[in-house]
């Protein structure tokens, strides 16, 4: 199998002259060699600037729910071209969209726009210790809640080892400032105990804790339903604003998102991709008495919210997305992936498990899926590692950290279901015909999943 990637190369090395590694966002960085430039996108597929093409399952990470260029959305953007870009003035559109939102997501009273997840968590946040009065959180391990600098802290887990207690807690990046980590508290998902025994011991600083309940940006590993009802509880218990950042899972999962899903309401809650079918455009949503602080003791704003193009876009998906079976055509779509792949690694005695909502799956080599990112350092990430290259060289777009979900949207269809997996077993076997020579691929995984 062979793809070539001439151009995309000699892009990068035109393109890393003028902008650090030749991209704009870390994340689209893949190595020298192996980024690449994309030409154009339609429904499922994407083509690269070499003329190859993909099923694409990463949807720019999740925000092209309906397909690339759908038809309905792009025309309703162009109509909201005409109306002519922003104003810093408000148009009536905005308040038509927050109140669809509203009636789709149960805990939204009150809305805010912005433009990236990334403003919408930021703005949530300072919303929550406003309300509280109390400047520290609590994220989940394995979490992702954006590029500011309260965000960007991790827990390494590729050495870690339980013997070693509780994982570190590091910047993400140079230049956020160590002084933050005072603030922050981390605890590993789905178990209640151990957030109860942070909030008892530190409520007097904790405002907020922030949680993606089906983690998107962890292989879509996902909180038992008694794990978020008792994380809602001990939230009023300890008053801290429970903040569920559905940037990821919002009108995907289902249409009032993972609250809805899940039966749970939080406090604030984010969402921005899937919203606007690519369209820039991001939304904090919650409860009246905590929204209504925007305004009288609280900032937020923003020269570009609500352009006229994003916030077209915006009606017209969620219309889409309320009204049509779109969702629904979604999930099957993704359970028939997972049943076409699972009985691929079943036939060649592969271990691994499937999780989270067939909108957004995690891939595991283990038989049973980790239940938090401390469990998901012991399952086989090498073999999705090998695999992966792969896929991309068979013309099946995946993101090469095993921590991506696989992202379906409504324009994926019967072609690219057969497709797929026709890719997919070739580029299995190719792995395990390199690694079989190499190492025990299957015992290995069978092990880790025991
Ligand atoms: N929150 C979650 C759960 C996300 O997955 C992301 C991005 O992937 C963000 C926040 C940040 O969103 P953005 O990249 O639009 O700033």
């Amino acid at each position: 199998m062979h793809r070539s990637l001439s151009r995309s190369n000699a892009q990068f090395k035109k393109a890393v002259q003028r902008l650090p590694l030749g991209v704009s966002s870390n994340f689209r960085f893949w190595g020298e060699k192996q980024t690449i430039y994309a030409a154009r996108g339609k429904g499922a597929r994407i083509w690269d600037i070499d003329g190859n093409e993909y099923i694409d399952y990463r949807l720019a990470y999740g925000p092209c729910i309906l397909g690339y260029a759908d038809p309905r959305v792009d025309a309703a953007a162009l109509e909201g071209v005409e109306i002519g870009g922003v104003f810093a003035l408000s148009t009536e559109r905005e308040y038509a969209v927050a109140d669809r939102i509203c009636r789709m997501v149960p805990s939204a009273e009150l809305v805010r726009f912005s433009n990236s997840g990334t403003e919408a968590v930021m703005a949530a946040l300072r919303l929550a210790r406003a309300y509280t009065g109390k400047d520290s959180y609590i994220v989940v391990e394995g979490g992702y809640h954006g590029v500011f600098d309260a965000a960007l802290w991790y827990t390494p887990m590729k050495s870690w080892k339980p013997s070693q207690g509780d994982p570190e807690v590091l910047p993400y990046s140079e230049g956020v400032p160590q002084i933050l980590k005072r603030l922050l508290y981390t605890v590993p998902l789905n178990d209640a105990n151990r957030l109860e025994d942070v909030l008892k011991k530190h409520r007097a600083d904790i405002g907020a804790f922030m949680i993606e309940p089906i983690m998107g940006n962890c292989c879509s590993i996902t909180a038992t339903d008694d794990y978020m009802r008792a994380a809602r509880e001990l939230c009023d218990k300890y008053e801290v604003v429970m903040i569920v950042d559905e940037v990821k899972t919002g009108f995907r999962v289902a249409r009032g998102g993972v609250q809805e899903l899940m039966g749970v309401e939080a406090d604030l809650c984010t969402f921005a991709k899937a919203m606007g079918n690519g369209y820039p455009i991001s939304v904090l949503a919650g409860r009246e008495e905590i929204m209504r602080l925007i305004g009288e003791e609280v900032v937020h704003g923003g020269t570009f919210t609500c352009h006229s193009v994003a916030l077209a876009a915006a009606e017209k998906t969620l219309e889409i997305l309320e009204e049509t079976p779109a969702l629904e055509t979604i999930a099957a779509y993704g359970t028939r992936l997972r049943a076409g792949m699972g009985a691929i690694l079943d036939s060649r005695d592969i271990a691994h498990s499937f999780v989270g909502h067939p909108a957004m799956s995690g891939l595991f080599f283990s038989e049973t899926p980790p239940t938090n990112y401390r469990d998901w350092s012991r399952t086989d990430y090498s073999f999705y590692e090998a695999l992966a290259p792969e896929l991309h060289t068979t013309g099946v777009l995946c993101e090469p950290d095993s921590r991506e979900p696989w992202f379906i949207c409504e324009a994926h269809d019967e072609g690219c279901l057969s497709e797929t997996l026709e890719r997919f077993e070739t580029a299995v076997d190719i792995v395990l015909g390199r690694t079989a020579r190499r190492e025990p691929v299957i015992a290995k995984a069978k092990e880790a999943g025991r």
